[in-house]
């Protein structure tokens, strides 16, 4: 292993010449810059503007294509199409609605402790779980026993 240490004991000795002469790498870096944009101040205008013209064009053209291909699709849907799109988007909120009514079953009973029976208390909940809440329309409370400490949720809705 003392080839490791070795290599540790130099990356260790150039993070201290940094440290050291981190003031003076500033100053030649200012110098540095400055004098480049002082030579190339013409250039670099130019370079900028072109730059952001370029970006500019590009991302007029990307909105372009973007609505074209979305007015494309709308154009080319056919009647049996949007049945069959209504079809799959109830299928989608049938799942999405048994899947809720599934959590509210699943986490309604939460009164005392599942583990050891112990008295809940309620805690905060993180974020993220306040997101989904709002998200899917339910209540979802964050409890804590207060002797083994198993954390649980208890969801209704609102
Ligand atoms: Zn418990």
């Amino acid at each position: 292993m003392p080839k490791k240490k070795r290599e540790r004991s130099k990356k260790k000795k150039i993070l201290s010449i940094v440290k050291k002469y981190n003031f003076e790498f500033l100053i030649s870096f200012l110098v540095l810059l400055g004098s480049f944009l002082l030579l190339e101040d013409f250039e670099l205008k130019k370079f900028l503007k072109n730059f952001s013209i370029q970006i500019y064009e590009g991302i007029k053209f990307m909105i372009f294509l973007f609505l074209n291909s979305i007015f494309e699709y709308i154009t080319k849907i056919e009647s049996s199409d949007i049945i069959g799109l209504i079809l799959i988007f109830s299928a989608i909120i049938l799942m999405f609605l048994r899947w809720r009514n599934n959590l509210i079953y699943q986490y309604s009973s939460s009164e005392f402790c599942f583990n050891c029976k112990g008295k809940l208390q309620r805690i905060k909940r993180k974020v993220k779980i306040k997101i989904i809440a709002s998200l899917i329309r339910l209540k979802i409370k964050k409890y804590q026993c207060r002797d083994c400490k198993l954390q649980s949720y208890k969801i209704t809705s609102k």
